[in-house]
């Protein structure tokens, strides 16, 4: 049996298939490589990785360093669909340390401070886990570095941000003396997403749904800092 094609039928599947190569194209981020440089680069810090697991849940077991890694993954692609540029300090679960250094944590950290300093990102995000002895503390906080007028202005909008979407959240950003926040000129925010040492809201923590609220929030915030 043959079966003929005209012309028309031509034209009219091509035309199909531009339509749909386009919605598809829009839909499954094929836009994206015809899109210019992004205004706007982030370094997104998954704290922790390889021999550093970070705190561990009481009733998971799950590492920080694993959780850190789906957060900061998720950050990413919802930043990534705003069109911000993301660098990550490590995307997979090993450490950033020289294996063969003596200090694998100082080792770790100042590699993480390169990585910050040779991207060409605006400010930068770290990725945490809380812990704390007693279990009943809890509340996801952003902190800032001590004088950091942007990086302060950044946290609190994050902050606004996480606790309109989670009530248990602390109500306000706090200064902290951490070497993310202090290793670089660029503002930058450590998230504590919440604490592991409190069984409920480590179930919230492994959640895919508080993962992608808190995300979400971050994100919202950062949009403000940039008044996007
Ligand atoms: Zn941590």
């Amino acid at each position: 049996m043959f079966i003929t094609i005209n012309r028309r039928t031509i034209i009219a599947i091509l035309i199909c298939v531009l339509i749909v190569g386009g919605v598809c194209g829009t839909y499954f981020g094929v836009r994206a490589s015809a899109s210019p440089k992004p205004i706007h680069t982030i370094v997104i810090d998954a704290g922790h990785g390889g021999i550093d697991g970070g705190a561990v849940g009481k009733v998971t077991g799950v590492d920080e360093s694993h959780i850190n890694l789906e957060y900061a993954q998720t950050l990413k692609a919802l930043c990534e669909n705003f069109g911000i540029g993301v660098t990550m300090t490590r995307s997979d679960m090993n450490g950033l340390y020289d294996v063969t250094a003596s200090n694998k944590k100082r080792s770790d950290m100042e590699r993480r401070r390169q990585i910050i300093e040779s991207s060409n990102a605006d400010l930068v995000v770290s990725i945490h886990m809380n812990s704390y002895p007693l279990p009943s503390a809890h509340g996801a906080q952003v902190f800032y570095a001590q004088g950091a007028g942007s990086g302060k202005r950044l946290a609190d909008l994050v902050q606004t941000e996480i606790v309109r979407a989670i009530p248990s959240a602390r109500k306000t950003s706090s200064v902290g003396d951490y070497y993310m926040l202090n290793c670089t000129e660029k503002p930058s925010i450590i998230v504590e997403c919440g604490f592991l040492s409190n069984p409920e809201e480590e179930k919230m923590l492994v959640s895919e749904e508080y993962r992608t609220t808190l995300c979400y929030s971050i994100l919202s915030g950062i949009l403000q800092y940039y008044d996007m």
